[in-house]
């Protein structure tokens, strides 16, 4: 018999602004009964909803749960900024590149493969462009060191013959309305997604045998002989298989400890601009650009029935404890409202509606927490902070293995090293921070 108990439920700081500038969803359906299940899984992010689908495209007749602690659209995956990458985009490199052109080919197959995934569930739901749109992406340079940073990846990306297009300052300007940036890179393989739309999207367009449920933090995990139960806060679980779809919390479960670094990155949304504030700002009424240095500031804009709004993302804090306080919440919160003026001087007066945070989870050598870790229990953990593509993918591939499908993809991901052990605390702690804000302080104005 081996028990688990969940020594931390997840706690995600500040509003969902995604979540919260759609229709309020409909009330939860929470577990207060005990049930029975041919697949049970944890987690109803990016990747918990992928895995899922590709179960219940799988194995038709089987009954499939999905538990989740908070509300679809509430966790780190409804918290992204949306950006669904095909490229590498290494967070710790200085430009995106990862590693050898081989290594970056695999790694961009599986992204490509979570996308063309995530397409056909758009195309099958019918979300519209504001929700699921493979509209590419551009790294915004807003210095030289910016500029050089694109150059190096233009670079990498045509020793790899993937097509990309330089754009000068007016090119930028056009899109985004502001002259910050004086140059970008254009890459045509990314998909932007609303992401709480897309997931509830997601959810909703499960199949009958599938059941979710909301608000049901699971706090122990045990198996006796061939069946694995858990217990929420109201309820039970019993199935033969289960697939943990948690992300960094696969710690709280008790595997993966001390391998997996705990990062919050923050983002902040402006209230709904005024018609005039939206004749003033120009550019087109939908983009997004990633920063060229991997420190720097994300930026969307977004606009649709006659809601107009900019979002922005910036700073990574390395927290062992999967928690931030309140108070660096709002300090960050400030030096989003900074970004967003430097960029709109026009606007510098919007206030920012919400602010918030998100966790991600990554290893020191950027491998994912994957496979089977105990008997017929299977993890999709650990994306490296590119969940939206990597935790499709990773979510579709524990499917796969769980029901002895063998896709060629499978094999490479199987093949990755185990997330390397991390130096004891408080040295990691500071090791991270320092390394962390050195490099965003070495990004400059991209920040
Ligand atoms: C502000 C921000 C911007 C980002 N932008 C991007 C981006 O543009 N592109 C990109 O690729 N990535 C981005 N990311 C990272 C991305 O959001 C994550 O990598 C992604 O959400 C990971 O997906 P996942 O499904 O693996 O895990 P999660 O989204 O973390 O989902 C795991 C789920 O498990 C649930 N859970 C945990 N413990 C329990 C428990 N005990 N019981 C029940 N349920 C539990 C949680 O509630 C959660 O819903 C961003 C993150 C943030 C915070």
């Amino acid at each position: 018999m081996s028990v688990q108990l969940v020594r931390k439920q997840p706690r995600d700081p500040g509003p969902a602004a995604w979540n919260a500038i759609l229709p309020a969803a409909g009330r939860p359906r929470v577990l207060d009964e005990a049930v029975t299940c041919d697949w049970l899984v944890i987690g109803a992010g990016f990747a918990g909803l992928s895995a899922a689908r590709r179960l219940a495209q799988l194995c038709l007749t089987d009954r499939i749960v999905v538990l989740d602690a908070t509300r679809i659209g509430e966790g780190p995956a409804g918290r992204s900024s949306g950006f669904m990458i095909d490229l590498p985009h290494n967070l710790s490199s200085s430009d995106y590149s990862g590693g050898t052109a081989d290594a970056d080919k695999k790694q961009i197959a599986m992204n490509r493969a979570a996308i063309a995934f995530a397409a056909e569930a758009a195309g099958e739901h019918g979300f519209p462009a504001q929700v699921f749109d493979q509209r590419g992406k551009i790294n915004a340079a807003a210095t030289a060191r910016g500029r050089s940073l694109n150059v190096r990846f233009a670079s990498h990306l045509a020793a790899m013959n993937e097509p990309h297009e330089t754009l000068d300052a007016t090119a930028m300007r056009q899109i985004t309305g502001t002259d910050y940036y004086e140059g970008g890179l254009y890459t045509p393989g990314a998909a932007v997604l609303q992401p709480a739309s897309y997931l509830r999207g997601l959810a909703e367009g499960l199949s009958g045998n599938v059941t979710i449920y909301e608000n049901s933090p699971v706090g122990r995990l045990e198996r006796t002989g061939a069946v694995w139960r858990v217990q929420t806060s109201r309820g039970g679980v019993e199935a033969p298989k289960v697939i943990l779809a948690v992300n960094g919390h696969i710690q709280s479960f008790g595997y993966f400890r001390r391998r997996l670094m705990h990062v919050f990155t923050y983002a902040a949304m402006t209230r709904t601009l005024t018609r005039e504030e939206v004749r003033r700002l120009g550019g087109e009424p939908n983009w997004g650009v990633l920063p060229a240095d991997p420190m720097g500031t994300t930026v969307r804009r977004i606009s649709g029935a006659g809601d107009h709004r900019i979002v922005v993302r910036n700073r990574f804090t390395y927290e062992p404890t999967m928690e931030i306080s309140d108070a660096r919440l709002a300090r960050t919160g400030d030096r989003l409202a900074r970004a967003f003026a430097d960029r709109f001087p026009a606007l510098a007066h919007v206030e920012m509606e919400y602010r918030w945070a998100g966790r991600l989870c990554l290893s020191r050598n950027g491998v994912p927490a994957f496979g089977e870790i105990d008997e017929n229990l299977f993890s999709a953990c650990c994306q490296n902070g590119l969940g939206v593509a990597r935790g499709t993918f990773c979510g579709m591939m524990a499917a796969e293995l769980a029901t002895c499908h063998n896709p060629p993809l499978l094999a490479d991901l199987l093949a990755a090293d185990e997330p390397r052990r991390l130096p004891p605390e408080p040295l990691a702690w500071l090791g991270a921070n320092a390394t962390l804000r050195w490099k965003q302080w070495q990004a400059g104005a991209e920040v």
